[in-house]
Protein backbone atom coordinates (compact mmCIF):
# COMPACT_ATOMS: atom_id res chain seq x y z
CA UNK A 1 0.00 0.00 0.00
CA UNK A 2 2.85 2.38 1.07
CA UNK A 3 4.55 1.39 -1.68
CA UNK A 4 1.78 1.99 -3.92
CA UNK A 5 1.18 5.33 -2.71
CA UNK A 6 4.81 6.36 -3.34
CA UNK A 7 4.98 4.56 -6.75
CA UNK A 8 1.56 7.30 -7.55
CA UNK A 9 3.64 9.94 -6.04
CA UNK A 10 6.28 9.44 -7.98
CA UNK A 11 4.73 9.36 -11.12
CA UNK A 12 2.47 11.98 -10.22
CA UNK A 13 6.20 14.09 -9.88
CA UNK A 14 7.25 13.03 -12.77
CA UNK A 15 4.13 14.08 -14.48
CA UNK A 16 4.68 17.23 -13.26
CA UNK A 17 8.60 17.61 -14.20
CA UNK A 18 7.94 16.20 -17.95
CA UNK A 19 5.54 18.76 -17.88
CA UNK A 20 7.54 21.52 -16.60
CA UNK A 21 10.58 20.50 -18.83
CA UNK A 22 8.04 20.56 -21.89
CA UNK A 23 6.90 24.26 -20.57
CA UNK A 24 10.55 25.00 -20.63
CA UNK A 25 11.18 23.25 -23.71
CA UNK A 26 8.46 25.38 -25.47
CA UNK A 27 9.87 28.37 -23.91
CA UNK A 28 12.92 27.89 -24.77
CA UNK A 29 12.23 27.09 -28.71
CA UNK A 30 9.99 30.80 -28.71
CA UNK A 31 12.84 32.40 -27.23
CA UNK A 32 15.38 31.27 -29.48
CA UNK A 33 13.31 32.16 -32.42
CA UNK A 34 13.18 35.75 -30.90
CA UNK A 35 16.70 35.81 -30.38
CA UNK A 36 17.56 34.97 -34.10
CA UNK A 37 14.66 37.90 -34.73
CA UNK A 38 17.67 39.27 -33.27
CA UNK A 39 20.44 38.89 -34.81
CA UNK A 40 18.68 38.79 -38.71
CA UNK A 41 17.78 42.73 -37.21
CA UNK A 42 21.22 43.61 -36.31
CA UNK A 43 22.36 41.99 -39.22
CA UNK A 44 20.41 44.05 -41.57
CA UNK A 45 21.32 47.28 -39.95
CA UNK A 46 25.06 46.38 -40.42
CA UNK A 47 23.99 46.60 -43.73
CA UNK A 48 23.59 50.16 -44.02
CA UNK A 49 25.80 51.13 -40.96
CA UNK A 50 29.20 50.03 -41.47
CA UNK A 51 30.02 50.35 -37.61
CA UNK A 52 26.97 48.82 -36.46
CA UNK A 53 28.34 44.75 -36.28
CA UNK A 54 31.95 44.61 -34.52
CA UNK A 55 31.96 40.62 -35.09
CA UNK A 56 29.56 38.05 -35.97
CA UNK A 57 30.47 34.39 -35.73
CA UNK A 58 26.93 32.65 -35.58
CA UNK A 59 25.04 30.37 -38.62
CA UNK A 60 25.21 31.77 -42.04
CA UNK A 61 21.02 30.98 -42.44
CA UNK A 62 20.68 34.22 -40.27
CA UNK A 63 22.76 36.29 -42.67
CA UNK A 64 20.11 39.10 -44.61
CA UNK A 65 19.31 37.27 -47.78
CA UNK A 66 18.49 40.73 -49.77
CA UNK A 67 20.72 43.35 -51.00
CA UNK A 68 20.18 46.53 -49.07
CA UNK A 69 17.90 49.10 -50.17
CA UNK A 70 18.98 52.58 -52.00
CA UNK A 71 17.85 54.33 -49.19
CA UNK A 72 18.02 53.47 -45.57
CA UNK A 73 14.84 51.87 -44.34
CA UNK A 74 14.79 54.06 -40.96
CA UNK A 75 10.91 53.46 -40.15
CA UNK A 76 10.96 50.11 -40.55
CA UNK A 77 14.19 49.28 -39.16
CA UNK A 78 12.77 51.27 -35.69
CA UNK A 79 9.70 49.58 -36.15
CA UNK A 80 11.55 46.40 -36.14
CA UNK A 81 13.06 46.73 -33.18
CA UNK A 82 10.43 48.52 -30.99
CA UNK A 83 8.16 45.26 -32.47
CA UNK A 84 10.87 42.69 -31.06
CA UNK A 85 11.23 44.57 -27.11
CA UNK A 86 7.46 44.26 -27.39
CA UNK A 87 7.68 40.37 -28.07
CA UNK A 88 10.38 39.81 -25.35
CA UNK A 89 8.26 41.85 -22.57
CA UNK A 90 5.45 40.03 -23.59
CA UNK A 91 7.98 36.84 -23.34
CA UNK A 92 9.07 37.95 -19.91
CA UNK A 93 5.42 38.33 -18.67
CA UNK A 94 4.94 34.61 -17.94
CA UNK A 95 8.09 33.41 -18.02
CA UNK A 96 9.47 31.75 -14.41
CA UNK A 97 12.60 30.61 -15.43
CA UNK A 98 15.36 33.16 -14.32
CA UNK A 99 17.55 32.32 -17.45
CA UNK A 100 14.92 32.14 -20.31
CA UNK A 101 13.91 35.83 -18.60
CA UNK A 102 17.79 36.87 -18.26
CA UNK A 103 18.19 36.53 -21.55
CA UNK A 104 15.16 38.31 -22.76
CA UNK A 105 15.96 41.41 -20.72
CA UNK A 106 19.11 41.24 -22.29
CA UNK A 107 18.18 41.35 -25.56
CA UNK A 108 15.76 44.24 -24.89
CA UNK A 109 18.29 46.49 -23.57
CA UNK A 110 20.22 45.65 -26.51
CA UNK A 111 17.39 46.54 -28.88
CA UNK A 112 16.87 49.96 -27.53
CA UNK A 113 20.02 50.51 -28.19
CA UNK A 114 19.66 49.48 -32.12
CA UNK A 115 16.62 52.11 -31.82
CA UNK A 116 19.24 54.80 -30.97
CA UNK A 117 21.55 54.23 -33.37
CA UNK A 118 19.04 53.84 -36.03
CA UNK A 119 18.68 57.61 -35.16
CA UNK A 120 21.58 58.57 -34.76
CA UNK A 121 22.77 56.94 -38.03
CA UNK A 122 19.87 58.93 -39.85
CA UNK A 123 21.05 62.27 -38.10
CA UNK A 124 18.48 62.64 -35.21
CA UNK A 125 20.30 63.19 -32.28
CA UNK A 126 19.32 63.73 -28.42
CA UNK A 127 21.50 64.76 -25.54
CA UNK A 128 24.64 63.07 -24.50
CA UNK A 129 23.38 61.64 -21.18
CA UNK A 130 20.15 60.67 -23.13
CA UNK A 131 22.31 59.00 -25.69
CA UNK A 132 24.12 57.31 -23.77
CA UNK A 133 21.62 55.86 -21.39
CA UNK A 134 19.93 54.61 -24.76
CA UNK A 135 23.35 53.16 -26.25
CA UNK A 136 25.00 51.83 -23.09
CA UNK A 137 22.44 51.84 -20.79
CA UNK A 138 24.02 54.39 -18.17
CA UNK A 139 24.98 57.87 -17.22
CA UNK A 140 28.21 58.84 -16.91
CA UNK A 141 28.78 61.02 -13.72
CA UNK A 142 29.91 64.65 -14.71
CA UNK A 143 32.87 67.18 -12.86
CA UNK A 144 33.34 70.36 -12.04
CA UNK A 145 36.12 72.10 -13.83
CA UNK A 146 37.54 72.29 -10.37
CA UNK A 147 37.99 68.89 -9.99
CA UNK A 148 40.31 68.77 -12.79
CA UNK A 149 42.28 72.23 -12.48
CA UNK A 150 43.07 70.10 -8.56
CA UNK A 151 44.18 67.16 -10.32
CA UNK A 152 46.30 69.09 -12.61
CA UNK A 153 48.01 71.01 -10.46
CA UNK A 154 49.07 67.88 -8.05
CA UNK A 155 50.62 67.25 -11.67
CA UNK A 156 52.07 70.42 -11.73
CA UNK A 157 54.08 69.91 -8.64
CA UNK A 158 55.42 66.62 -8.92
CA UNK A 159 56.67 67.38 -12.46
CA UNK A 160 60.22 69.32 -12.53
CA UNK A 161 61.52 71.82 -14.32
CA UNK A 162 59.96 75.17 -16.01
CA UNK A 163 57.66 75.64 -18.33
CA UNK A 164 53.97 74.52 -18.86
CA UNK A 165 52.86 71.59 -17.45
CA UNK A 166 52.11 70.38 -20.69
CA UNK A 167 55.58 70.96 -21.80
CA UNK A 168 56.93 69.36 -18.49
CA UNK A 169 54.90 65.92 -19.01
CA UNK A 170 56.11 65.92 -22.54
CA UNK A 171 59.40 66.44 -22.06
CA UNK A 172 59.49 63.47 -19.31
CA UNK A 173 56.65 61.37 -21.66
CA UNK A 174 59.36 61.81 -24.05
CA UNK A 175 62.35 59.45 -22.80
CA UNK A 176 59.31 56.67 -23.02
CA UNK A 177 58.43 56.65 -26.92
CA UNK A 178 59.47 53.00 -28.21
CA UNK A 179 61.95 53.26 -31.07
CA UNK A 180 60.37 52.12 -34.35
CA UNK A 181 62.43 49.44 -34.55
CA UNK A 182 61.54 48.09 -31.76
CA UNK A 183 57.91 48.21 -31.39
CA UNK A 184 56.92 45.11 -32.96
CA UNK A 185 59.55 43.15 -30.39
CA UNK A 186 58.62 45.14 -27.27
CA UNK A 187 54.55 44.42 -28.13
CA UNK A 188 54.88 40.51 -28.73
CA UNK A 189 56.82 40.62 -25.57
CA UNK A 190 54.37 42.39 -23.72
CA UNK A 191 51.24 40.34 -25.23
CA UNK A 192 52.75 36.86 -24.11
CA UNK A 193 53.39 38.12 -20.88
CA UNK A 194 50.21 38.98 -20.47
CA UNK A 195 48.75 35.74 -22.08
CA UNK A 196 51.04 34.03 -19.59
CA UNK A 197 49.73 35.64 -16.73
CA UNK A 198 45.88 34.89 -17.81
CA UNK A 199 46.56 31.40 -18.36
CA UNK A 200 47.34 31.18 -15.03
CA UNK A 201 44.36 31.73 -13.94
CA UNK A 202 41.50 30.94 -16.86
CA UNK A 203 41.99 27.80 -19.25
CA UNK A 204 41.61 29.40 -22.95
CA UNK A 205 40.30 27.04 -25.95
CA UNK A 206 43.19 25.27 -27.43
CA UNK A 207 43.18 26.96 -30.86
CA UNK A 208 42.99 30.02 -29.67
CA UNK A 209 44.98 32.41 -31.46
CA UNK A 210 45.52 36.06 -32.65
CA UNK A 211 47.16 38.47 -35.57
CA UNK A 212 49.31 41.59 -34.85
CA UNK A 213 49.00 44.37 -37.54
CA UNK A 214 50.26 47.96 -37.04
CA UNK A 215 48.00 50.79 -39.15
CA UNK A 216 47.85 54.33 -39.94
CA UNK A 217 45.07 56.38 -39.98
CA UNK A 218 42.60 55.63 -37.86
CA UNK A 219 41.03 57.45 -34.60
CA UNK A 220 41.93 54.82 -32.41
CA UNK A 221 45.32 53.40 -30.64
CA UNK A 222 44.30 49.95 -30.93
CA UNK A 223 41.35 47.71 -32.19
CA UNK A 224 40.57 44.18 -31.40
CA UNK A 225 38.33 42.44 -34.93
CA UNK A 226 37.04 39.52 -33.48
CA UNK A 227 36.68 36.84 -36.25
CA UNK A 228 35.23 33.89 -34.20
CA UNK A 229 36.62 30.79 -34.00
CA UNK A 230 38.63 32.16 -31.01
CA UNK A 231 40.85 34.06 -33.38
CA UNK A 232 40.98 37.88 -32.98
CA UNK A 233 42.59 40.24 -35.42
CA UNK A 234 44.67 42.81 -33.12
CA UNK A 235 45.26 46.26 -34.86
CA UNK A 236 47.92 48.95 -33.30
CA UNK A 237 47.71 52.55 -34.75
CA UNK A 238 51.79 53.31 -35.35
CA UNK A 239 51.12 57.40 -36.87
CA UNK A 240 51.66 58.62 -33.62
CA UNK A 241 54.56 58.23 -31.32
CA UNK A 242 53.72 54.70 -28.80
CA UNK A 243 55.11 55.34 -25.34
CA UNK A 244 56.29 52.31 -23.36
CA UNK A 245 54.06 52.02 -21.32
CA UNK A 246 51.20 51.32 -24.14
CA UNK A 247 52.62 48.58 -24.80
CA UNK A 248 51.00 46.59 -21.62
CA UNK A 249 48.16 48.51 -21.76
CA UNK A 250 46.83 47.56 -25.54
CA UNK A 251 48.22 43.79 -24.95
CA UNK A 252 45.85 43.25 -22.29
CA UNK A 253 43.13 45.81 -23.76
CA UNK A 254 42.71 44.11 -26.69
CA UNK A 255 44.23 40.35 -26.17
CA UNK A 256 44.79 39.09 -22.87
CA UNK A 257 42.61 39.17 -20.45
CA UNK A 258 40.96 42.15 -22.73
CA UNK A 259 38.95 42.01 -25.46
CA UNK A 260 40.06 38.82 -27.20
CA UNK A 261 39.10 36.51 -23.65
CA UNK A 262 35.97 38.13 -22.94
CA UNK A 263 34.61 37.43 -27.28
CA UNK A 264 36.28 33.79 -26.92
CA UNK A 265 34.92 32.86 -23.23
CA UNK A 266 31.49 34.54 -24.27
CA UNK A 267 31.31 32.11 -27.64
CA UNK A 268 32.55 29.21 -26.42
CA UNK A 269 30.44 29.43 -22.74
CA UNK A 270 26.90 31.35 -24.19
CA UNK A 271 27.29 30.56 -27.92
CA UNK A 272 28.87 26.84 -28.06
CA UNK A 273 28.00 25.59 -24.80
CA UNK A 274 24.39 26.99 -23.98
CA UNK A 275 23.31 27.83 -28.04
CA UNK A 276 22.74 31.52 -27.07
CA UNK A 277 22.48 32.54 -30.64
CA UNK A 278 21.82 36.36 -29.64
CA UNK A 279 25.66 36.55 -28.52
CA UNK A 280 27.23 35.42 -31.87
CA UNK A 281 26.59 39.37 -32.74
CA UNK A 282 28.34 41.71 -31.13
CA UNK A 283 26.80 45.27 -31.70
CA UNK A 284 29.30 47.93 -30.87
CA UNK A 285 26.87 50.74 -29.60
CA UNK A 286 25.17 48.97 -27.27
CA UNK A 287 25.23 48.16 -23.44
CA UNK A 288 27.85 45.27 -24.32
CA UNK A 289 30.08 47.65 -25.11
CA UNK A 290 30.19 49.12 -21.64
CA UNK A 291 31.24 45.70 -20.22
CA UNK A 292 33.66 44.67 -23.22
CA UNK A 293 35.94 48.65 -22.79
CA UNK A 294 35.03 48.50 -18.62
CA UNK A 295 36.63 45.10 -18.50
CA UNK A 296 39.03 45.40 -21.12
CA UNK A 297 40.78 49.03 -18.97
CA UNK A 298 40.18 46.96 -15.84
CA UNK A 299 42.18 44.18 -17.43
CA UNK A 300 45.70 46.01 -16.99
CA UNK A 301 45.19 46.29 -13.38
CA UNK A 302 43.85 42.52 -12.87
CA UNK A 303 46.93 41.21 -14.99
CA UNK A 304 49.39 43.95 -14.09
CA UNK A 305 48.16 44.91 -9.96
CA UNK A 306 49.78 47.40 -8.04
CA UNK A 307 53.54 48.12 -9.12
CA UNK A 308 53.57 45.51 -11.88
CA UNK A 309 52.95 47.73 -14.51
CA UNK A 310 55.58 49.45 -13.46
CA UNK A 311 58.43 46.73 -12.64
CA UNK A 312 57.93 44.86 -15.78
CA UNK A 313 58.45 48.14 -17.79
CA UNK A 314 61.37 48.82 -16.00
CA UNK A 315 62.60 44.84 -15.91
CA UNK A 316 61.92 44.13 -19.07
CA UNK A 317 60.44 46.35 -22.00
CA UNK A 318 63.03 49.46 -21.45
CA UNK A 319 65.77 47.18 -21.91
CA UNK A 320 64.61 44.90 -24.82
CA UNK A 321 63.65 48.33 -26.30
CA UNK A 322 67.34 50.17 -25.40
CA UNK A 323 66.02 52.48 -23.61
CA UNK A 324 66.86 54.52 -20.72
CA UNK A 325 64.95 53.49 -17.03
CA UNK A 326 65.83 56.54 -14.93
CA UNK A 327 62.83 58.45 -14.13
CA UNK A 328 60.47 55.75 -14.65
CA UNK A 329 59.07 56.01 -11.44
CA UNK A 330 58.32 59.48 -11.85
CA UNK A 331 56.72 58.91 -14.95
CA UNK A 332 54.40 56.34 -13.98
CA UNK A 333 53.38 58.63 -10.72
CA UNK A 334 52.46 61.14 -13.41
CA UNK A 335 50.57 58.68 -15.55
CA UNK A 336 48.33 57.17 -12.51
CA UNK A 337 47.41 60.86 -12.07
CA UNK A 338 47.10 61.32 -15.65
CA UNK A 339 44.89 58.38 -15.65
CA UNK A 340 42.58 60.38 -13.40
CA UNK A 341 41.79 62.94 -15.81
CA UNK A 342 40.53 60.46 -17.96
CA UNK A 343 37.31 62.16 -17.56
CA UNK A 344 38.40 65.41 -18.84
CA UNK A 345 37.19 63.57 -22.57
CA UNK A 346 33.59 62.75 -21.75
CA UNK A 347 33.22 66.76 -20.61
CA UNK A 348 34.47 67.37 -23.92
CA UNK A 349 32.46 64.50 -26.09
CA UNK A 350 29.62 65.85 -23.95
CA UNK A 351 30.42 69.90 -25.09
CA UNK A 352 31.05 68.81 -29.10
CA UNK A 353 27.66 66.85 -28.73
CA UNK A 354 25.01 68.86 -27.04
CA UNK A 355 27.17 72.06 -28.85
CA UNK A 356 27.76 73.74 -25.40
CA UNK A 357 31.52 74.01 -26.79
CA UNK A 358 33.05 76.06 -28.65
CA UNK A 359 36.30 75.23 -30.46
CA UNK A 360 38.45 76.75 -28.55
CA UNK A 361 36.66 75.59 -25.18
CA UNK A 362 37.49 71.59 -26.91
CA UNK A 363 40.92 72.49 -27.61
CA UNK A 364 41.40 74.08 -24.09
CA UNK A 365 39.80 71.01 -21.82
CA UNK A 366 42.17 68.85 -24.58
CA UNK A 367 45.00 70.60 -23.68
CA UNK A 368 44.64 71.42 -20.16
CA UNK A 369 42.71 68.56 -18.68
CA UNK A 370 43.66 65.99 -21.32
CA UNK A 371 47.27 66.42 -21.42
CA UNK A 372 47.13 66.41 -25.37
CA UNK A 373 49.49 68.16 -27.82
CA UNK A 374 47.87 69.27 -30.98
CA UNK A 375 48.09 66.21 -32.88
CA UNK A 376 46.40 63.96 -30.01
CA UNK A 377 43.92 66.20 -29.53
CA UNK A 378 42.77 66.21 -33.58
CA UNK A 379 42.66 62.41 -33.01
CA UNK A 380 40.69 62.71 -30.11
CA UNK A 381 37.82 65.05 -32.00
CA UNK A 382 38.17 63.01 -34.60
CA UNK A 383 37.57 59.80 -32.16
CA UNK A 384 34.55 61.79 -30.62
CA UNK A 385 33.05 62.88 -33.92
CA UNK A 386 32.76 59.41 -34.91
CA UNK A 387 32.21 57.11 -31.53
CA UNK A 388 30.26 60.18 -29.80
CA UNK A 389 28.99 59.06 -25.94
CA UNK A 390 30.77 55.40 -26.59
CA UNK A 391 34.38 57.36 -24.71
CA UNK A 392 32.28 56.45 -21.57
CA UNK A 393 32.38 53.41 -21.87
CA UNK A 394 36.45 53.68 -21.22
CA UNK A 395 36.51 55.50 -17.96
CA UNK A 396 32.99 54.97 -16.50
CA UNK A 397 32.97 51.28 -17.77
CA UNK A 398 35.98 50.62 -15.85
CA UNK A 399 34.61 51.78 -12.58
CA UNK A 400 31.27 50.35 -12.60
CA UNK A 401 33.43 46.83 -13.33
CA UNK A 402 35.97 48.00 -10.82
CA UNK A 403 33.94 48.65 -8.40
CA UNK A 404 31.87 45.28 -8.94
CA UNK A 405 34.44 43.52 -8.16
CA UNK A 406 36.53 44.91 -5.62
CA UNK A 407 33.09 45.02 -3.52
CA UNK A 408 32.61 41.45 -3.72
CA UNK A 409 35.34 40.50 -2.30
CA UNK A 410 38.09 40.53 -5.41
CA UNK A 411 40.40 42.87 -3.87
CA UNK A 412 43.93 43.48 -4.66
CA UNK A 413 44.95 41.15 -1.24
CA UNK A 414 42.59 38.80 -2.45
CA UNK A 415 43.84 37.75 -6.40
CA UNK A 416 42.15 34.43 -7.18
CA UNK A 417 39.24 35.92 -5.89
CA UNK A 418 39.29 38.99 -8.35
CA UNK A 419 40.49 36.55 -11.52
CA UNK A 420 37.38 34.80 -10.63
CA UNK A 421 34.61 37.27 -10.47
CA UNK A 422 36.51 38.89 -13.34
CA UNK A 423 36.35 35.53 -15.24
CA UNK A 424 32.39 35.17 -14.80
CA UNK A 425 31.79 38.77 -15.89
CA UNK A 426 33.61 37.72 -18.98
CA UNK A 427 31.86 34.75 -19.73
CA UNK A 428 27.79 36.00 -18.72
CA UNK A 429 25.35 38.28 -20.91
CA UNK A 430 25.42 40.78 -17.64
CA UNK A 431 24.12 44.39 -18.09
CA UNK A 432 25.72 47.34 -16.75
CA UNK A 433 22.75 48.24 -14.83
CA UNK A 434 22.71 44.52 -12.92
CA UNK A 435 26.68 45.31 -12.28
CA UNK A 436 25.35 48.28 -10.60
CA UNK A 437 22.86 46.39 -8.50
CA UNK A 438 24.84 43.88 -7.64
CA UNK A 439 28.16 46.55 -6.24
CA UNK A 440 28.10 45.28 -2.58
ZN1 LIG B 1 38.51 48.44 -26.52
Amino acid sequence: MKKGFLSLLLVCCSVLACKETNTNNDSQAKLNALAAKYVRLGLTIGQYDADFVDAYYGPDSLKPMVQPKAVFPKDSLLAAANNLIGQLIEFNANEKNDTLAGRAKWMSSQLIAFGRRINIFSQKYQLFDEESKDLFGVIAPTYPESHYQALVAKLDSLLPGQGSINARFEKLASQFIIPKAKVDTVFKTAIAEARKRTLQHYQLPANENFTLEYVTGKPWSGYNWYQGNYQSKIQISIDLPIFIERAIDLACHEGYPGHHVYNMLLEKNLYHDKGWVEISLYPLFSPQSLIAEGSANYGIEIAFPGTEKNKFVKDVLLPLAGMDGKNTDLYFQALALKAQLAYARNEVARGIINNTMSETEVNKWLMNYGLREKNLAVKDINFIKKYRSYVINYNYGQDIVKKYIESNGGTAANANKRWELFQWLLSNAVRPTDLIKAQQ
